[in-house]
């Protein structure tokens, strides 16, 4: 685009128009899909080498009257741009305590962990802690069933911010992984310092774990890295029975991915998790 003139002001430039205006279109109806409730949430299992399903992670998903289903990486985003993310963080949350409070009635959804993706913004609000205890507490659902997804990118606003609040919440039961885990570029000393549960190994790392020696090698070291420090470890992204044997001769022993089962709305998942279940 030739932008710029001489005066530094910028001319009319229809392509850059065009995003500006895509862009808004699809702030306005993320604002209107809160209001008329349009979101849902999926469920992915998270299943053992036995293959009993152990949990599940909560994924948004945005069926849009007109423009189909949204994928969560073309609304997400600008959700946390806009500040948008506040309220549907808040719904997601909200929804995955209620869905805690209906499996309680069951013996096997009963003991089912959920794990709720936060994002950034949502963490650093200073209100979070204190939210999420509020939303548990008038929910009913117990903590110990509630797993938060965090990434390493909310390392970069404040460590010892990101301690307190993770200690606030995890004195109630709440859980904690560590998602994406290997794609950021923070130093690994703050591992020590988090009071986490759970290593997620990111699905870059799994998708070409039989064919790349360096992933092969990253997965072993990161199954290494957890069981030394005492915590938890699941590979996303497991798509086949032959990367599902590698990662357990790796004693890596939870799996989520497309091998068991996509993400699925509610009544699926739990037809999925009886249907597994040893009696
Ligand atoms: P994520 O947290 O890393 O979630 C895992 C993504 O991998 C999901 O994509 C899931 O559908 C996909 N996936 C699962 N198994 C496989 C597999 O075997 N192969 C492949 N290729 N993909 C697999 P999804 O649902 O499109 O979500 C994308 C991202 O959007 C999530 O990445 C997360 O960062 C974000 N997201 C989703 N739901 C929420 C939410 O409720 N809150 C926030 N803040 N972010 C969310
Ligand atoms: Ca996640
Ligand atoms: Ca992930
Ligand atoms: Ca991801």
């Amino acid at each position: 685009a030739k932008a710029e003139g001489r005066d530094g002001l910028r001319f009319f430039d229809p392509a850059m128009q065009a995003v500006v205006n895509a862009r808004a279109a699809l702030e306005a109806d993320l604002r209107q899909g809160l209001a008329l409730g349009q979101f849902l949430l999926y469920y992915q299992p998270q299943v053992d080498a036995q293959g009993r399903v152990t949990g599940a992670e909560a994924l948004l998903r945005w069926p849009h009257p007109t423009r189909g289903m949204v994928p969560p990486v073309h609304f997400i985003p600008l959700a946390e741009e806009t500040g948008h993310i506040l309220p549907l963080g808040r719904w997601v949350l909200q929804t995955a305590c209620a869905q805690l409070v209906a499996w309680a009635q069951d013996p096997v959804l009963g003991r089912l962990v959920l794990a709720v993706n936060v994002s950034a913004r949502q963490f650093r609000d200073p209100d979070f802690a204190s939210g999420v205890l509020a939303l548990l507490h008038s929910s009913g659902a117990n903590p110990r069933r509630l797993k938060l997804e965090l990434t390493e990118s909310m390392l970069a606003d404040n460590l010892d911010d990101m301690v307190e609040k993770m200690a606030a919440l995890g004195a109630h039961g709440i859980r904690f992984a560590l998602d994406d885990f290997g794609t950021g570029y923070s130093s690994l000393s703050y591992l020590k310092r988090l009071p986490l549960d759970e290593l997620k190994i990111d699905q870059s790392f799994v998708r070409d774990v039989l064919v790349d020696p360096s992933d092969a090698a990253i997965v072993r070291t990161v199954v290494g890295l957890a069981h030394n420090l005492g915590l938890e470890v699941l590979a996303e992204g497991v798509e086949t029975e032959a990367q599902k044997d590698f990662l357990a001769r790796c004693h890596c022993h939870v799996y989520q991915g497309y091998l068991f089962s996509r993400p699925v709305p509610v009544a699926a998942f739990e037809a999925f998790v009886l249907g597994s279940a040893q009696p």
